[in-house]
């Protein structure tokens, strides 16, 4: 067993009792204590002689003791230290307030550092509560840069830090060295055992510098393998080639041109597939509303002219039965035989539908995650298409490509993701970015109120419904029983309170993830249909709904929800020839949440809000709990550290086009890593 396993109790200066609150920090071995890297640093390296002192600054004095220290019971509870020092120049009172222990550990005669907070009177320095070290010892807390820790109780950064020593003195040559020796030599990084020392106790700022740039790529470039390493064991084949389509009747079909950027994309999506080296691996990247399904709907066409079959797949219910009845609308004219498969039909209908699938008969299947089931069969699968993909796992994608030989597969974003995040999440695929909205496409203008203007809102709701329009209004999913002291209600007791008091002679509907999707369906499609003018909902309407009469947006706390998906809810309006309307009750957030929201009502442009909302909430929070596919980095940062990223993406490709299987004796400690990170991430690394 490694040294790193080490529990953490067993090191020396720990124990039990600290053991258990080092736990309490996720640290659990000398691994976890040395891979918790510290938060923040403390430049201390300025000494100052006691005549240069000023009032209010913080630095280091070297001084001796003048005379025994004096210890001075002030209360029950309460008791001060004092004690003079002096240096060549002048003299300074050090206090300790409870620190009764300090006062012995202070020999006359003997000099010592201390590092603190300029207080007293002119003339009359004194520094309370001073961080203090011996003169002759190796500086470890003053005269140098000093780690600051994630602390909890029973911890203090003193013990953390002398943890940590303890631990790097342990472990010797045994500090995980998973950078191969070329690579680290290639990209010019430091070596293990001084980024370890450096991160924690830097020597200087150019070596904390050089110690970060080494763990954030070894970070990096341990994902960065593990990602690949995956894909890689999920195969490659050669892909299927189409013939070159003749596109005109689908073109003529469509009731509109299609934009420059659609075009564009078409075209290399039927590059890929006409070429056919390999399978189409492609994601199409567009803001709300770009108009990503008529290109998926060009690919799907493009296959079935080839006489080969199409898969469409959708993350809802909802979605699947709206891209059935558009993408029907425009490819049943021009004898495409389309069919759906989802979790609701009848056991009947399934097998109906999934015989038609296995003869050939269908074309186009549009479905949800039904497709991917056992029981689905093609008879000549050409291509996969699935829509907001973050919701599909790699491993889904896959389950469905198993379906056929080696198909073409097209992914379509839900949101725009930030070019740093589309690289890591989406390094296999090509991409195609649709940066260009239809034509005619009003903006949506956008809001931020306060309690104060619900009235108002009130009237203004009422008013689009009178004119015929329909309103959504989104609630952050509540439960009705949890405690509420910020104002949240919810999502139920608060549609109550609008059909009953404030509209009672408007349509209200709900939809929330607690109903059946039976339900939950029946709720939509009565607001697809005009049947009802007020739709209270969670974000569950968050993706892809289409209902171009709705032009009104109104999001409750506000606050609580992330730009990106700010951005996908305003997507739900503005779809139609109405001007449309969003406005977000800013909740209590406070005035960092106000600001975002500010920054948010001034664009429409969803890969700016996308990079600014993983710039403040990382990539963890990106998507939604859970939904970035990514882990948890520890030091490294998808925001702020896009050029190591890249680096250590090309790095770790160049690496296993060598050695795809990690098999070459150097690279053992990296599997190891890499093993370590797919275990930890099961369920999450998708
Ligand atoms: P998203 O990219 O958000 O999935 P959709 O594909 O749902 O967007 O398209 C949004 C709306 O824009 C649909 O009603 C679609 O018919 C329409 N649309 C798409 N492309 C064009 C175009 N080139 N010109 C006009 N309207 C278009
Ligand atoms: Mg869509």
């Amino acid at each position: 067993m490694s040294v790193l396993e080490t529990g953490i109790q067993y090191i020396k200066g720990v124990g039990e009792a600290r053991g258990a609150s080092f736990e309490k920090l996720g640290i659990f071995t000398l691994r976890d204590l040395l891979m918790a890297f510290p938060r923040a640093y403390d430049d201390r390296r300025t000494v100052k002689r006691i005549d240069q002192l000023q009032f209010g600054e913080t630095c280091c004095v070297c001084a001796t003791v003048a005379a025994p220290p004096k210890l001075a019971r002030v209360r029950r509870g309460l008791d001060i230290t004092r004690c003079a020092v002096v240096d060549e120049t002048a003299r300074m009172t050090v206090t300790f307030f409870n620190q009764s222990y300090v006062g012995r550990s202070l020999v006359p005669g003997r000099s010592y550092l201390f590092y603190g907070r300029v207080g007293g009177r002119i003339g009359a320095p004194e520094m309370q509560n001073p961080v203090m070290e011996a003169e002759d010892v190796p500086p470890s807390f003053t005269r140098r840069i000093v780690p600051v820790y994630r602390m909890t109780a029973g911890l203090s950064q003193r013990v953390i830090a002398n943890a940590v020593r303890q631990g790097l003195a342990l472990c010797g040559d045994e500090l995980p060295e998973q950078l191969p020796q070329p690579v680290r030599e290639r990209y010019r990084l430091a070596q293990t055992r001084f980024a370890y020392e450096n991160i924690h106790f830097p020597r200087d700022t150019e070596s904390l510098e050089l110690a970060r740039r080494r763990l954030i790529f070894e970070e990096f470039f341990v994902l960065s393998c593990t990602l690949a390493f995956m894909r890689s064991r999920q195969g490659e084949k050669a892909g299927k080639r189409i013939a070159f389509p003749d596109m005109d009747p689908f073109y003529r079909a469509l009731p509109f041109a299609l934009t420059a950027a659609q075009r564009r994309a078409v075209e290399e999506i039927l590059g890929d597939m006409t070429r056919g080296e390999r399978p189409m691996s492609r994601l199409v990247q567009g803001d709300v509303g770009s108009g990503k399904t008529v290109v998926a709907a060009a690919a799907a066409y493009a296959v079935i002219r080839d006489g080969r079959q199409a898969a469409f797949m959708a993350p809802t219910e909802i979605l699947a039965e709206q891209h059935f009845s558009s993408l029907s609308k425009l490819l049943a004219p021009l004898g495409v035989r389309l069919d759906l498969l989802t979790g609701g039909l009848t056991a009947r209908q399934k097998r109906e539908a999934q015989a038609r699938l296995r003869s050939g008969e269908t074309q186009l299947v549009i479905g949800t995650h039904a497709l991917i089931s056992e029981s689905v069969a093609f008879d000549d699968l050409g291509l996969i298409i699935a829509d907001e993909q973050h919701r599909f796992g790699v491993q889904q994608r896959a389950a469905l490509s198993d379906k056929g030989d080696a198909p073409h597969v097209l992914v379509m974003s839900a949101t725009p993701i930030p070019r740093t995040l589309a690289l890591i999440l989406y390094g296999d695929l090509d991409v195609s970015v649709i940066d260009e909205l239809p034509p005619g496409r009003q903006t949506i203008d956008t809001f931020l109120v306060g309690e104060s203007m619900r009235e108002r809102i009130y009237r203004f709701i009422r008013k689009q419904v009178e004119a015929g329009r329909q309103v959504f209004i989104v609630c952050p999913a509540v439960e009705e029983t949890e405690e509420t002291p910020d104002g949240l209600r919810s999502v139920k007791e608060y549609a109550r309170e609008l059909s009953e008091k404030v509209f009672p002679d408007l349509r209200v509907a709900l939809v929330h993830g607690k109903l059946r999707p039976k339900e939950k369906n029946e709720a939509m499609e009565a607001f697809a249909a005009g049947d009802v003018d007020i739709l209270v909902a969670t974000t569950v309407i968050e993706v892809g709904v289409d209902v171009p009469n709705a032009n009104l947006m109104v999001v409750e706390n506000a606050d609580r929800f992330g730009l990106s998906q700010l951005h996908q809810l305003r997507g739900r309006v503005g779809r139609g020839e109405f001007k449309s309307y969003c406005v977000l009750f800013e909740g209590a957030g406070g005035e960092a949440a106000r600001e975002r929201m500010r920054a948010f009502c001034r664009t429409n442009d969803g890969f700016k809000i996308a990079e600014e909302d993983l710039r403040l909430r990382g990539p963890g929070d990106f998507f939604g709990s859970r939904q970035s596919g990514l882990p948890d980095m520890n030091i490294a940062s998808f925001a702020a550290d896009v050029e190591l990223l890249k680096t250590a993406q090309t790095a770790a490709r160049e690496l296993l086009d060598d050695d795809p299987e990690l098999k070459r004796e150097d690279n053992a400690p990296l599997r190891e890593s890499v093993t370590r990170l797919l275990e930890k991430n099961r369920g999450t690394l998708n």
